[in-house]
């Protein structure tokens, strides 16, 4: 089977100044937000690729055209409701909503931080799969170094675990990919590809836009907007020789019929 590369963006309201403490309005989050997608759509449109965006339904609520449409060529899961706050009941209005804006059942799940909630919750919700996993550990967040790096059921919840090198478990995340060099990070992907015969990776909107008035820090926002958006079009086009590019959802599916 081919290598499968699971590109993914987390298109929220843009929150992140809130919790160094700097002020933003939820007007502004949502204009950011929706720049950087704007930004990211000619990358979007390459018929070559199947990415899956993970949304909050407050932002397709904004946007709800912008998200169907998406939803034509790309995967729509839910990123929950709101970005910076969380109910248990928010798991299935969030996968209503959304299913309701673009017209198709959504079954996927990433939560918001990376925040993990009871399995039987997000089943609960009727979600079939969940990409909330990072096993890694990053001080001051999560240490999940004793998680399985591979496609797992956790108690009848599929889980697809965002992608770590194959050494030490440096993870593959935006931040990783913003502040390695590149030929490094490339090198640390093709070979958890690989090994693993997947690739999870994320990334938000956000970052392709001028984040610099907000307070964040330095290694949080580098080679933000034009220089970042020509790096990640170019890990695409050296992926690509090495594996296909589908969706989360697709690549549950196939891990289940295997
Ligand atoms: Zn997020």
């Amino acid at each position: 089977m081919i290598p499968k590369i699971l590109l993914s963006f987390d298109v929220e309201e843009f929150d992140m100044p809130l919790e160094y403490g700097f002020d933003i309005t939820p007007k502004k989050q949502m204009e950011i937000g929706k720049l950087g997608l704007d930004k990211l759509m000619p990358l979007l449109a390459d018929p070559a690729i199947q990415c899956s965006l993970f949304t909050t339904a407050n932002f397709a609520n904004h946007y709800p055209d912008t998200i169907q449409n998406l939803s034509q060529q790309h995967e729509i899961a839910s990123h929950t409701f709101y970005h910076s706050s969380y109910t248990e009941k928010d798991l299935l209005s969030a996968r209503q909503r959304l299913s309701e804006i673009i017209q198709k059942e959504v079954v996927g799940l990433r939560m918001p931080r990376m925040k993990q909630v009871p399995v039987e919750d997000i089943i609960h919700a009727g979600y079939t799969y969940d990409a909330s996993i990072h096993p890694t550990w990053l001080p001051g967040r999560y240490n999940n170094l004793h998680l399985p790096t591979s496609f797992y059921k956790d108690n009848g919840l599929n889980r697809i675990p965002a992608s770590v090198s194959t050494f030490f478990r440096i993870p593959l995340f935006w931040l990783s990919f913003k502040n390695m060099p590149y030929a490094l990070y490339l090198a640390l992907a093709k070979h958890t590809l690989k090994k693993e015969r997947f690739l999870s990776l994320y990334f938000h909107p956000w970052e392709f836009v001028d984040v610099t008035a907000f307070g964040l820090p330095n290694y949080t926002i580098k080679g933000c907007q034009s220089s970042l958006f020509l790096k990640l079009n170019r890990l695409i086009f050296d992926l690509k020789k090495h594996g296909e590019f589908v969706t989360y959802q697709s690549f549950v599916q196939t891990q289940i019929e295997h």
